[in-house]
């Protein structure tokens, strides 16, 4: 039976139409949001992730424009497949993006660190973004014409909100956007990341409630009267993906509200004395 397609917007405010996408990490949080926003813009989507059935059941829901492809990132032969099944099926690739991550699960400082969460950390971050941008390169180089985009982290602007395996793999992620931007550039590919401020998403796990994770984020936030979520991200990667961005690359856009120009501890004295 043919699938139902949610796709409803009108095809002229559609920012994607035509193009093809890959998005690792695309069956839940920031990536899952993705894939929707980019489905109702027009693009046809790829789901790159190793949660097998969540990723299946989103791109069952979404329609015929949207499949789901079994791809552990830290495996280069995994992307290799994964981006030759893409064309193989779309005859091209417009849009790598390169989001799947995962956060230590123990916090700690410098004396906590293992291999065991550097292998796990900077595989994923690192190791999964450099073998999603060589084999998107590989196909886009010889079309002269692609997008690909990361998620890096408020990390990269601020020190000390994360624990070091993970700031130092989100720091190589823009280390990576920003030589590749010099690289792909002659080749008239863009090469962007987003870098999110705290969302309340999978990647912390089911210690701390959602809600938690909110209700703390708005506290430290600098922008009040809203809750930064998955869709805030989404939209910003659609930005970047678009035509919206035609001559933007080596750009690390920072969804933060503003987070990282205010120094909070010097703000709550200056707020005191003005008083
Ligand atoms: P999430 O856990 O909901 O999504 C991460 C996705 O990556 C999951 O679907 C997971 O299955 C997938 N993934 C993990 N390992 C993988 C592998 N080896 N191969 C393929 N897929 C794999 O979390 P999220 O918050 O949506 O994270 C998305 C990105 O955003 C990550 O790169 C994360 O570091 C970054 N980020 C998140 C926040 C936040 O506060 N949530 C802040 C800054 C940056």
């Amino acid at each position: 039976m043919k699938k139902m397609t949610l796709n409803s917007s009108p095809t002229s405010l559609r920012k994607l139409e035509g193009k093809v996408a890959i998005i690792t990490g695309g069956a839940s949080g920031i990536g899952a949001s993705t894939v929707r926003i980019f489905h109702e813009n027009g693009a046809k989507v790829i789901i790159a992730d190793i949660q097998d059935e969540v990723g299946q059941k989103l791109a069952d829901k979404l329609g015929e424009d949207v499949s789901y492809i079994h791809c552990d990132v830290t495996q280069e032969d995994n992307v290799a497949k994964l981006v030759d099944t893409t064309v193989h099926r779309h005859g091209k690739l417009d849009i790598m993006y390169n989001n799947a991550g995962v956060i230590d699960r123990k916090l700690g400082g410098i004396l906590d660190v293992t291999k065991s969460d550097l292998d796990k950390v900077v595989g994923v971050n690192v190791m999964g973004a450099f073998w999603g941008a060589k084999h998107a390169a590989r196909v886009m180089i010889p079309k002269k014409n692609g997008c690909i985009l990361f998620t890096s982290s408020a990390t990269t602007n601020i020190a000390g909100l994360s624990t070091h395996p993970y700031a130092s793999s989100k720091c190589a992620v823009l280390g990576l956007v920003r030589n590749l931007t010099v690289e792909l550039g002659k080749h008239s590919i863009r090469v962007n990341c987003v870098a999110p401020f705290i969302v309340a998403t999978g990647i912390s796990g089911t210690r701390v409630p959602a809600k938690a994770i909110e209700t703390m984020a708005t506290s430290w936030a600098n922008l009040k009267g809203r809750v930064l979520k998955a869709d805030d991200i989404a939209k910003a990667v659609l930005y970047l993906a678009s035509d919206d961005a035609n001559y933007v690359s080596g750009l690390n856009l920072v969804v933060d509200g503003g987070y990282s120009v205010v120094n909070p501890s010097m703000l709550q004295t200056v707020n005191r004395f003005l008083s």
